[in-house]
């Protein structure tokens, strides 16, 4: 089995200008500077890339977007492309996430084409799934979560299957101080790896791929809970809304995730 380096993401949502991106990067590089073997990203507002990847230079803290068009170009006013992004030094992308879902009508099909666009742009996806309350009731989270990986992953050919990263998204956790449990989060991202062993998901007949896939946990992780989900034997890292705003308790959530290879 191999080993998956833990993932701490931060997803910053449409918070802070860049004149306040560049005061908090330069604030919590020094707190993760010290810090090896776990990989850190944030992903922040488009205004916000073009100073952070230029203060991040250099330091272990990469850069990402919070969403990304398909297309290399084109008739899509107001979108930004995978170029855009990579030309610029971008090290990844955040697709899917349930805000884009929910509020801009984000689809599957569309989230197939951003994650294949992102792999061949050089960026690393991020792809975002999870659950409504409403589902999780009626006993529908696998049935959910089978659709989204498979159709979000669709266009992934398999030996590039481990460039992507999966979170694992409860929406009922997301924003709500609602912590999915260390058993929910656990049997929820061991279900989506078990999922991509499946050969509908990875069809090459090639070797099994699951075991080097990391997939991360969100939904109210803070300083005080990430220890405990950083454990989980299925859980390789983090994604974390709210608490990634404060340099000093993103940086706390940051060494949590130090000493915890998962694989
Ligand atoms: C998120 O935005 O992806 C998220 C998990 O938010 P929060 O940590 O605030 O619940």
């Amino acid at each position: 089995m191999g080993m998956r380096v833990p993932f701490i993401a931060g997803n910053w949502k449409m918070h802070k200008t860049a004149s306040e991106a560049e005061a908090h990067i330069e604030s919590l590089l020094p707190q993760v500077s010290d810090v090896h073997g776990v990989d850190v990203a944030l992903c922040v507002p488009f205004t916000d890339l073009h100073v952070m990847v230029g203060s991040a230079a250099g330091s272990n803290v990469a850069i990402y977007a919070q969403n990304m068009h398909e297309e290399q170009a084109g008739a899509f006013t107001g979108e930004i492309s995978p170029p855009m992004l990579a030309e610029i030094g971008i090290d990844g992308v955040l697709l899917g996430h349930s805000e884009r879902r929910r509020l801009f009508g984000e689809t599957d099909r569309a989230l197939a084409a951003k994650v294949s666009a992102a792999l061949d742009a050089g960026l690393r996806p991020i792809l975002c799934v999870g659950e409504t309350e409403a589902e999780r009731e009626a006993q529908e989270t696998e049935r959910r979560l089978r659709h989204q990986v498979r159709e979000g992953l669709s266009r992934v050919p398999s030996h590039r299957l481990a460039d992507v990263v999966i979170a694992y998204e409860p929406i009922w956790a997301i924003g709500t101080g609602n912590v999915a449990s260390a058993q929910q989060a656990q049997e929820a991202i061991s279900f989506i790896r078990a999922l991509l062993s499946d050969k509908a998901v990875a069809p090459s007949g090639g070797p099994d791929v699951a075991p080097t896939v990391r997939i991360l946990y969100g939904g109210s992780v803070t300083a005080g809970n990430a220890s405990e989900l950083l454990r989980l034997e299925d859980v390789d890292g983090v994604l974390v809304g709210g608490a990634s705003l404060d340099a000093d308790e993103f940086s706390a959530i940051v060494a949590a995730a130090v000493g915890t290879p998962e694989a």
